[in-house]
């Protein structure tokens, strides 16, 4: 008789806890069941994750009582979150929490069901006859579904390449064998046009999970998994849970994209999740990517992941012109303009022809700050270390980290005097100089601010699609994935937003980034242009991009990587110190610093090869009225450093109003 329950809950609190099982509870308690549980002085949610018939303990506390009449969770995902809460430094039921639809965590035994709306009616569609490349790759792929084999493959083919077909054939061979499939886009290519495609070949078989899902309808969509009504799951980072059974295959499209790394508790990267996932139910994992992570090629090079290669666009033109224009020039031409001549000769000339042209700056709002001509001064925001974003709509000021919001001054708060003006320019100001030189054009934008509302974003695409807008201007959310046969132009108006954040990422950013927005142009019969306005057009990853040269890329980066001893040659793990107090938070800061630093000099282990950085100012020192501290390790295996760091956690001297967060592999 199995009379004893390990259960954990949703705290960062170690366990498994031992409860009892009451007589009349033994029949219906099984692993992977939700139960109400005491714990201290109050009743939480918790998840079996073993039976037993015994405890070592001498007193234990009886389980309440028994939320489900099925196990909400199999062993493969139990396996999957014990995983995930060693790797990322988090509880296992936590880890749990974050794999199932939210109105279940708060032990709900039924959620109002609702359908999500219909994306459309869908033409169906067959496989096309694979190219030569395509052909290659499929033919491996299928070989390791046919025979069980887990091999992860690195798709590495250009936009327009057709990855997707290759997707879509891969996940019918999946399914002849009554095998499941997950594939994880990044939340903003999951556009209509997206969808349907997978729609379109596998009608009902394909269920969509993405955050604009509420929860009734998310809980609708989880049960048609878990019931093997839909065996194919499309979806945004947390789709890599759904409940499927037997899964053949996972897909990770776009899988250099930083919106697969959760940024909460637990701070899972869904990529590694995926290929874990994968290892379980001995599947085959496709990274698909034109601008694949150094992670992953690296990989590659290494033959730990196969690669596979489409290198030439299938129906379309070649890809399109990459034209750099140096800023400098223009300002030297005293032209001052946010747009080079070159440019706004090209707008006129798309859209004389009745064509369409995207422009792209990875920046919201109108001026990016506020600033005194004679004192100096810049306008920050009161709870964080950041200068606040002027917004035309709102006529605010605003802080994009925390929405704290003022009026703009007319006066400089420090000197008083008049000479305050705007500098720097975003997204809307881009808006308003194109409407200024071409009056009767229709434009629209698209970011985060135009897209609030629900279901606007699908409609900016649509209207775009039908030729209402003839002029898209956006943020990074117009880079990915819009295939529009009439985008003859694509324009960056700077291409420099990202290179100069100090992060060792910016420049992979920044390269693949320019890669896709040049990727939106030239989709259709017209050849596609793109023009790329910089200060700094001789940088390797602005040159590179402008030539659709990942190998280039690659082959400068990595060697930088190397010698900085830096992803992919370690981890890194973060260590964020943050408190409303200074004093206590970075003496918090340094105190854990040190004492880390002693416990890997006394360790015995011989495999000391970790370094230890910090405590150092995060990018941003202060945020939401909270100083913040870096400690940086990096170590070849995250498991050396885990051992160190729990030493480390168990003996520091904690501050009241002080926490500390671990992040392992940050983006
Ligand atoms: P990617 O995902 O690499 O950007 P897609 O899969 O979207 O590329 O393919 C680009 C275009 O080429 C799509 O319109 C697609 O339908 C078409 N296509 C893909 N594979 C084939 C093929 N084997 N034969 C004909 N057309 C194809
Ligand atoms: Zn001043
Ligand atoms: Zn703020």
């Amino acid at each position: 008789m199995k009379r004893f329950a390990k259960v954990v809950v949703g705290l960062p609190v170690e366990g498994p806890f031992d409860y009892s099982i009451p007589d009349e509870l033994v029949d219906f308690a099984a692993i992977g069941k939700r139960v109400w549980v005491p714990f201290k002085t109050r009743e939480l949610v918790g998840y079996i994750v073993g039976l037993s018939d015994k405890t070592v303990l001498k007193q234990t506390r009886p389980i309440h009582s028994i939320i489900d009449e099925e196990p909400i969770l199999d062993k493969e995902l139990l396996e999957l979150t014990k995983w995930i809460s060693q790797y990322y430094f988090c509880s296992w039921g936590e880890a749990i929490q974050a794999v199932i639809p939210g109105g279940l965590k708060k032990g709900k035994s039924n959620i109002k069901q609702r359908k999500p709306s219909a994306i459309g009616q869908f033409k169906p569609t067959r496989d096309l006859k694979p190219t030569v490349q395509q052909d290659r790759a499929l033919r491996a792929i299928c070989n390791d579904l046919n025979t069980n084999t887990h091999h992860v493959y690195l798709l590495h083919g250009i936009t327009g390449s057709g990855k997707t077909e290759v997707y879509l054939q891969a996940i019918g061979s999946a399914l002849a064998q009554g095998r499941s499939s997950i594939v994880l886009v990044p939340e903003i290519s999951l556009t209509p046009q997206a969808v349907e495609r997978f729609k379109s070949r596998f009608q009902e078989e394909v269920a969509i999970l993405h955050s604009r899902l509420t929860a009734g309808e998310r809980f609708t969509e989880w049960k048609k998994i878990k019931e093997q009504k839909a065996r194919i799951v499309v979806g945004a980072r947390s789709a890599i849970f759904a409940p499927l059974k037997n899964i053949g295959l996972i897909v990770v499209d776009e899988e250099h994209e930083n919106t697969y790394k959760q940024q909460d508790i637990p701070r899972y990267h869904a990529r590694d999740v995926a290929i874990y996932r994968a290892k379980l139910s001995k599947a085959v994992v496709i990274l698909g990517s034109a601008t694949p992570s150094l992670e992953s090629y690296y990989k590659a090079e290494k033959n730990i992941y196969k690669l596979a290669r489409l290198t030439e666009r299938i129906k379309e033109k070649d890809l399109p012109k990459v034209e750099i224009i140096d800023m400098k020039n223009e300002y030297n031409l005293k032209k001052f303009s946010i747009f080079s001549k070159i440019l706004e000769e090209n707008v006129r000339d798309i859209l004389e022809r009745g064509l369409q042209a995207i422009l792209f700056l990875n920046r919201r709002g109108f001026s990016t700050y506020m600033h005194c001509k004679k004192c100096g001064f810049v306008l920050k925001c009161k709870n964080c270390s950041t200068t606040l974003t002027y917004h035309f709509c709102d006529k605010k000021l605003i802080c994009h980290w925390c929405n704290y919001k003022i009026a703009p001054p007319h006066m400089c708060p420090e000197c008083k005097s008049a000479h305050i003006n705007y500098f720097g320019m975003g997204t809307e100001k881009v808006e308003s100089e194109m409407h200024r030189l071409f009056l009767d054009t229709k434009i629209e934008r698209m970011d985060t601010d135009t897209t609030r509302k629900r279901g606007s974003h699908e409609k900016i695409l649509k209207d775009f699609q039908k030729g209402k807008i003839q002029l898209l201007i956006g943020t990074q959310m117009i880079a990915k994935g819009l295939d529009y046969p009439k985008v003859a132009l694509v324009g960056v108006v700077s291409a420099d937003t990202a290179l100069h954040i100090p992060d060792f990422r910016s420049d992979e950013r920044t390269f693949s980034l320019l890669t896709q927005v040049a990727g939106r142009a030239g989709r259709g019969h017209v050849q596609g242009k793109v023009i790329v306005q910089t200060y700094t057009p001789k940088h390797y990853c602005i040159a590179a991009a402008s030539r659709h040269d990942y190998a280039e890329f690659y082959k400068k980066e990595i060697l930088q990587r190397k010698s900085l001893k830096l992803p992919p040659f370690t981890h890194i793990i973060c260590i964020t110190v943050k408190g409303r107090n200074h004093d206590k938070t970075s003496k918090e800061a340094s105190n854990f610093a040190s004492l880390l630093r002693s416990v890997v000099a006394k360790a015995k282990s011989i495999n000391k090869k970790i370094h230890i950085t910090g405590p150092a100012p995060a990018i941003i020192p202060r945020l939401k009225m909270h100083y913040r501290w870096n400690v940086f390790i990096r170590a070849k295996d995250v498991k050396d450093a885990r051992f160190y760091l729990k030493q480390t956690l168990k003996q520091c001297p904690r501050y009241s109003g002080v926490r500390l967060t671990i992040d392992v592999d940050p983006t």
